[in-house]
């Protein structure tokens, strides 16, 4: 068997230990003659699985005992919906900042449940190259005196944008911080008790698609939009225990042990460490070239998604195929952005990193 360097955006690369864990577990579960996604998940086989899976989580992130832990289904594209739904609690504006294309996506979808205040937008530059390229400076923002929440996205998937701090205009007012985290929570540690709601789809750093994780601060759950459907009110979800109908079972199971696996390594310092080294190693190989470029200043750029351009694009199309035949897959970039795009959470090892910035050299060196 040969794995190959897996940088896909999403789904995405798993820890081999935990796919080894799921294969040998899944005909028989801890001795029960049957596989965890076979059984009721209101049984207490399942029941214990969902629990330890927030326990975990808990302790990786800290989590304040204020803020519950939802595990739902819909992806990170219902909460585009649920968040204005559930936060704007009698007001009729919401600040977006949009740093990308997935706080596009949620700032558009917002605008059929209220006023949008874009209060910040670092893609209204007219060429594609220049365009989110960056977070927004405080003293750009614009911020509505009566937004009833701030939504931010922390790391842009497509355009490789990450906020890896957040000025005090943002996180110290009283309206609720509404982070999308999908493809990097769990990469290093965060400050969960600065954000009224935190969510993310599960394919990215967490484990298989088919769950969503919502982390929700107490004191906004219960006030949702008259009308709305049942499964668009945290509440109904809190009050069921994520268990108002059939939950994600084998995407939970799976992200617990990937739980697990985080607190072997030592928690979400060690791991940042780990997505440092990975993400200094290709930025280096693209910064030390001319052949390759990547225009995201250098405190914006990216852990997870290293977005980059071929200065000669008549290349891309050699480099995917090149890079296929070296074992290395999924690095062509979304389809709205161009150019490549490697993919490095958290299962992604070093030596994956290392393999890239080899075969990039290697390409320059036939090519260049
Ligand atoms: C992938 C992604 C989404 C969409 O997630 P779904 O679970 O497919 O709805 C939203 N936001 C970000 C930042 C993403 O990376």
């Amino acid at each position: 068997m040969t794995r190959i360097w897996n940088f896909s955006a999403g789904p995405a690369v798993l820890p081999l230990v935990v796919l080894e864990q799921v294969r040998d577990e899944l005909l028989d579960w801890h001795g029960r003659g049957m596989s965890i996604i076979e059984v009721s998940h209101r049984g207490k086989d399942f029941t214990a699985v969902i629990q330890e899976a927030e326990a975990d989580l808990r302790e990786l992130l800290s989590i304040p005992p204020n803020y519950r832990v939802l595990f739902l289904h819909g992806g990170a594209s219902a909460q585009f919906a649920m968040v204005p739904i559930n936060l704007l609690r009698g007001g009729t504006r919401a600040d977006y900042l949009t740093t990308g294309s997935w706080s596009q996506k949620a700032a558009e979808e917002a605008s059929r449940f209220c006023q949008v205040n874009i209060a910040a937008d670092t893609g209204s530059g007219s060429e594609q190259e220049v365009r989110f390229t960056r977070v927004p400076r405080a003293e750009e923002l614009k911020l509505a005196d009566d937004a009833a929440f701030t939504h931010l996205c922390t790391n842009e998937t497509i355009q490789g944008v990450e906020w890896l701090d957040l000025p005090p205009a943002i996180t110290d007012r009283a309206a609720p911080l509404v982070a999308d985290m999908s493809s990097h929570i769990l990469s290093r540690p965060m400050d969960v008790s600065r954000y009224g709601v935190i969510y993310a789809g599960a394919q990215k750093n967490i484990g298989p698609a088919g769950v969503t994780l919502v982390i929700v601060r107490d004191d906004l759950i219960g006030q949702p939009m008259p009308g709305m459907p049942r499964m668009y009110d945290y509440r109904v979800h809190a009050e069921n225990d994520s268990m108002v109908n059939t939950p994600c079972t084998f995407a939970i199971y799976v992200a617990g042990l990937v739980f697990k696996w985080l607190k072997r390594l030592g928690g979400l310092s060690a791991i940042e460490a780990h997505n440092i080294a990975k993400a200094e190693c290709l930025y280096r190989t693209i910064d030390e070239s001319a052949f390759y470029i990547n225009r995201v200043e250098p405190e914006a750029r990216s852990r997870m998604n290293v977005s980059f351009f071929l200065a000669d694009p008549a290349l891309d199309a050699v480099f995917i195929d090149e890079a296929q035949a070296a074992g290395i897959s999924f690095i062509k970039g979304h389809k709205s952005f161009g150019g490549m795009r490697a993919s490095m959470y958290n299962a992604m090892p070093l030596e994956g990193a290392h393999a890239l910035a080899e075969f990039m050299r290697d390409f320059e060196r036939k090519h260049g």
